[in-house]
């Protein structure tokens, strides 16, 4: 697997940085993922959704409201300052900047909407794309430390969010398919942590809220999650209390596309110039001639 990563590198479209999980990009690579993220962005444009964008670092308060802390503290990152001394410089970490990496896209989108007061008619819905940090350092090209993730997130009620969770899961599926990448579907879970969260990974699964589309791009054998379709059912709405126009309750679901991890496998599968890549998947990236 690091093949793909040493070759992307000696191609120029990835840049080493001597940090598992964290790698510039050049010019090419860049370029396809921004298409990528424009193509994404135009069905948001068609449905009326809401963009909003935050910086990639949130309220160390608003995330242990969402539980992220207590579900996967093994991904979570904390920013420290310093506390200096005139002679030494920094002497010490300050973790009294209360922020942290944000990990997904949509976490910023809950408190912002329960500001708001009650839903309105109809429920919302948000396009919403944030660079994401998760310490999960690896040897995998595909498993980044930093990376970018383009959401959609969808409140409303039950019948409204499962309606979009699928509308979506048959968007994307002709989307890569337009893309010629070829993928599965399969249930998934979140790597929640310890004992506890074994329980928790296996409900969701059985439940089915979680469900990924697969793209061989490390591994053959293991096929790398490109995009996942999550039904968050109450979990967030609950914690933020989000309610209906009427009061009763509000749920959530929200679909998430990991753009390197798309750029990725276009390159694992097309090659490495675009240029030559297939014409009808030159077709949907470059429709606009460039
Ligand atoms: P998740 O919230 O885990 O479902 O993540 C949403 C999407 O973000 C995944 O389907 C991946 O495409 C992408 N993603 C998640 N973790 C990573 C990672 N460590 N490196 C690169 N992409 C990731
Ligand atoms: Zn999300």
């Amino acid at each position: 697997m690091n093949n793909l990563r040493c070759d992307l590198v000696d191609a120029g479209l990835l840049i080493a940085t001597g940090v598992d999980g964290i790698v510039g990009r050049g010019a090419v690579f860049e370029d396809v993922l921004m298409r990528l993220n424009a193509i994404i962005a135009r069905w948001g444009t068609r449905h009326g959704a809401e963009v909003v964008h935050f910086p990639p670092v949130i309220n160390r308060t608003h995330l242990e409201r969402n539980g992220y802390l207590k579900s996967f503290p093994q991904l979570a990152t904390a920013l420290h300052g310093f506390t200096c001394d005139a002679h030494d410089g920094a002497v010490g970490e300050d973790l009294s900047t209360d922020l942290m990496m944000t990990p997904a896209a949509c976490y910023p989108v809950y408190p912002m909407v329960a500001a708001r007061g009650p839903l309105p008619i109809g429920g919302a819905l948000f396009n919403i794309q944030s660079w994401c940090f998760r310490r999960e350092p690896s040897q995998d090209t595909s498993r980044l430390q930093s990376f970018r993730m383009h959401e959609y997130v969808r409140l409303g009620t039950e019948g409204d969010v499962l309606a979009f969770r699928e509308a979506w899961i048959v968007e994307a599926g002709a989307l890569y398919e337009s893309l010629q990448l070829p993928f599965r579907l399969d249930d998934a879970n979140d790597a929640f942590f310890g004992r506890a969260g074994r329980l928790m990974a296996s409900s969701q699964r059985e439940r089915n809220l979680k469900i990924e589309l697969l793209i061989a791009i490390t591994s053959d054998t293991e096929p790398t999650a490109c995009c996942s379709f999550n039904y968050a059912e109450d979990h967030f709405t609950d914690a933020w209390q989000i309610a209906m126009p009427d009061g009763s309750k509000a749920l959530s679901c929200c679909v998430a596309f990991g753009m390197e991890r798309t750029t990725l496998a276009l390159f694992r599968h097309h090659g490495f110039d675009p240029a030559r890549w297939p014409a009808p998947v030159r077709d949907v990236l470059y429709s606009d001639g460039r």
